[in-house]
């Protein structure tokens, strides 16, 4: 009998993002990505969304490391803060590996990481793991399909992929050592790619979007062209940088990212890009309309960008005037799509033509659609499946797939995050579920619990009602010495608030005065007296239900009146 292994799903399935999952062999733990989630727009405040580290934490001692699949943050986001608790060796291409190292510096954590780079077709061993790496084709170049060679055969984990027949870097995705890895020792497990599994037919190859974004150039001859992308799609920047050379222009990048990544992928020799065909951005205005191609962030409407402060007129370095024509070389990601439109909006305002994915093909999918799948599932062939990366109905649909190819329906699993499975010599079940909570981050504080996320939204929602109670308690005597006083924000305002708040005085007086009068004396039962009494009144008259927040002054705290023994 050969020992069990188990896999454990921290997020990414059920979402895109927080990509993460722990394999275990012989004790130890090798993590699968770590990545982040950005939160959809009614998580307020909340900048990004981590996995649950429960798990990692719980058993921190075992755990040697991370395959980072590829540099996307929803793979590599939360290496950074998993670092805060626990020393991780990284392993990864170098692109990977320099990307993630990007952020592990701005988080002050880099003494807590180790890196081990591979590159294509290496087979390495970490501790128990056994680890082999196949090219695979995506939006950000140098992205792994990974091979663990277990006790209980092969765990196939095919990364984000896509089948690129003519990448721009000419690095195909490695069919054919996926089938003999098929072939000579049998896949066992399989997890893939789901995200595109609704989408009917093969994804566009990069290079198709490079001549189209040519052409695009060459019709706006005499005008500026602003284009934005992902920062980390280094063939994309190097589609647009030859479309811009090709048409006599200069290029200058804008957005934090954007700098970064261009810097290090020339530095890596991974894009290339003339010194003489760079320029400073402090330099644009001086560059004649029909010699400038700007390289921009913020493709995805994210409020700070680059691009959303030229839509809203606040850019540092380019004002957007009539005649400039500004291309979004992207797709809005599920949740982004009202950013999107409101800084395509800011940009016509201000006289821009805008091109985008719905107008032109300027932007191709770096994930197999379902007949790519298919190739794949075909060459993999394996004895148990389960699809990743996706919402519920991508991973359905990716299931569906699979079976009608023939896979056995009891073969194929379907698994949320916080699941557990185990192969074992009697092949693969469920097991005990560890955490797989949200874990909200905002600003410095860390993690935000539930409670404050319910907070913001009752704000959000209907707003803030606060009654001030003044008290005066001394010995035996007890009184209110002024009025209560209703303070509000965000509920109503105007003559109806003015008259609602001097309403609720009333309630709250009345219900302190019997609280006196039938002899309570501590805090705690004025609380109660007073946000009951002003939560009462405000459904009453208003029908909202805004956070009813009661100061009194004067009391001790203390136990109950009626509790006191
Ligand atoms: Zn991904
Ligand atoms: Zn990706």
């Amino acid at each position: 009998m050969a020992a069990p292994v188990r896999l454990s799903f921290l997020g990414g399935l059920g979402e895109i993002g927080r990509n993460c999952a722990a394999v275990e062999v012989d004790g130890r733990i090798m993590l699968i990505d770590c990545g982040l989630m950005f939160p959809d727009s009614d998580t307020a405040g909340v900048d990004l969304v981590l996995p649950d580290f429960t798990y990692l934490r719980e058993n921190a001692h075992r755990v040697d490391g991370v395959v980072a699949t590829h540099g996307h943050e929803d793979h590599i986001g939360a290496l950074s803060y998993l670092l805060e608790e626990m020393p991780l060796t990284i392993i990864g291409s170098p692109l990977t590996i320099g990307l993630a190292k990007n952020r592990i510096g701005e988080r002050g954590v880099m003494g807590q990481a180790s890196f081990i780079e591979v590159s294509d077709n290496d087979r390495i061993d970490v501790g128990p793991f056994d680890m082999e790496f196949f090219p695979v084709t995506h939006s950000v170049p140098h992205g792994f399909a990974t091979a663990f060679h277990t006790p209980q055969g092969v765990i196939l984990h095919s990364g984000d992929f896509k089948l690129d027949m003519t990448p721009v870097d000419s690095r195909l995705t490695d069919l054919a050592g996926l089938g003999h890895l098929a072939k000579d020792d049998g896949v066992r497990l399989f997890l893939c790619d789901s995200t595109n599994a609704e989408e009917a037919g093969f994804s566009a190859s990069e290079t198709s979007i490079g001549q189209s974004i040519q052409d695009l150039f060459r019709a706006r001859d005499g005008r500026r062209i602003i284009i934005a992308c992902f920062a980390s799609h280094i063939h994309r920047v190097q589609q647009i940088a030859d479309a811009a050379i090709a048409t006599g222009r200069t290029i200058a990048t804008l957005g934090r990212s954007m700098n970064n990544n261009v810097g290090l992928a020339r530095q890596m020799g991974l894009l290339r890009i003339p010194d003489a065909k760079l320029r400073d951005i402090e330099d644009v205005e001086d560059v004649p309309d029909g010699e400038l191609c700007v390289i921009s962030t913020g493709s995805q409407g994210e409020p700070l960008s680059a691009l959303a402060r030229m839509a809203s007129g606040d850019s540092k370095w380019l004002s957007i005037r009539e005649g400039d024509c500004v291309i979004l070389s992207s797709h809005p990601i599920p949740g982004n799509e009202m950013g999107v439109t409101r800084v395509i909006d800011g940009l016509v305002r201000r006289g821009a033509e805008v091109v985008h994915s719905a107008i032109a093909r300027v932007h191709a999918t770096g994930h197999a659609k379902a007949e790519e799948l298919r190739v794949m599932h075909s060459i993999v062939q394996p004895e148990w499946f389960i699809p990743v990366h996706g919402e519920y109905r991508h991973m359905a649909e990716h299931a569906r797939l699979a079976t009608r190819m023939g896979l056995a329906a009891d073969r194929v699993m379907i698994c949320s995050d916080g699941d557990s499975v185990l192969l074992t010599d009697d092949g693969l079940k469920r097991t005990d579920d560890i955490p797989a909570e949200y874990i909200h981050i905002a600003g410095s504080v860390g993690a935000l619990d539930e409670n404050v996320l319910l907070e913001r939204r009752i704000l959000g929602q209907d707003g803030f009602v606060s009654v001030i109670v003044p008290l005066s308690i001394v010995g035996p005597t007890a009184e209110l010495i002024r009025e209560p006083e209703v303070i509000s924000r965000g509920w109503v305002d105007g003559p109806e608030g003015d008259e609602l708040r001097k309403e609720a005085t009333l309630a709250v007086r009345e219900a302190v005065e019997d609280a006196l009068a039938s002899g309570k004396r501590s805090r705690l039962d004025f609380e109660r007296a007073a946000r009951r009494a002003l939560g009462r009144f405000i459904n009453k008259r208003t029908r909202l239900r805004p956070m009813v927040v009661p100061v009194v002054l004067g009391a001790h705290e203390g136990p109950d009146e009626d509790s006191r023994s």
